[in-house]
């Protein structure tokens, strides 16, 4: 048994050989542990190794562990998906959504940004092909939600997100994130400022890296397998 900072300390190793791989200048790729299930302990035990950004998938789940974390250093990320009535406590908790798929659910998290709050940091979760599920918007569909995010003030559009399928191989497993990327190139080419590629989990993040990733998702190689 290893414990969190040991855990922690490897998948960092990794971020650092694949930015060394693939020519990406070191720390461009930042790392989001992924504490979702997982509980307060497990976060105070990362955070005591230096990790500051957490990333949560159910609201019910994330609320009470905020709670008990108040005042402690995180930047919390909310990655899963959202219903409309979660969003009040959505704007109001957190620092970052990934997982932005429709106009609806941008013009209220828009509405209930706290005033007192930085504007909320936005990535559109695309479907790409391979994907995992059927979340995310089309990638046909990217453009037109993107100009609504950049048009709202209390919202700021950073990128894009994508969950592909489990894929072997590591051909395989960049096909998905260079598309990711290239529709980010897209929506530099039209103006908009986007410098997020939220793509890579524990099993392929090598592969995210190679193909651009500036943030990977890490759940289970930091905090070990969900019941
Ligand atoms: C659970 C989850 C992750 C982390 O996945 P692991 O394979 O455990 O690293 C990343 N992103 C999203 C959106 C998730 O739901």
């Amino acid at each position: 048994m290893s414990t969190i900072a040991e855990r922690l300390s490897r998948v960092r190793a990794r971020i650092s050989r694949a930015e060394q791989d693939y020519g990406r200048p070191a720390g461009s790729v930042q790392l989001l542990a992924v504490s979702k299930t997982k509980p307060v302990s497990a976060i105070l035990a990362a955070i005591e190794a230096g990790q500051r950004a957490f990333g949560e998938n159910y609201l019910q789940d994330a609320l009470p562990k905020q709670e008990a974390l108040a005042g402690q250093p995180i930047a919390w990320h909310f990655i899963g998906p959202i219903q409309s009535n979660k969003t009040k406590a959505i704007a109001a908790g957190f620092d970052w959504v990934h997982s932005l798929e429709r106009e609806k659910i941008a013009r209220r998290l828009n509405d209930q940004r706290p005033d007192n709050l930085a504007p909320l940091n936005i990535c559109l979760q695309v479907n790409v092909s391979g994907e995992a599920s059927k979340a995310g918007l089309d990638p046909g569909s990217v453009q037109a939600l993107a100009d609504v995010v950049a048009g709202l003030p209390r919202l700021r559009l950073r990128g894009l997100m994508c969950i592909p399928a489990p894929a072997r191989d590591l051909d395989a497993q960049r096909r998905p994130f260079r598309q990711l990327r290239e529709l980010q190139e897209t929506l530099l080419a039209n103006g908009l400022a986007v410098d997020t590629l939220s793509m890579g989990m524990s099993g392929d993040l090598e592969a995210a890296v190679a193909e651009g990733s500036t943030l990977v998702r890490v759940g289970t190689d930091i905090f070990g397998a969900r019941d």
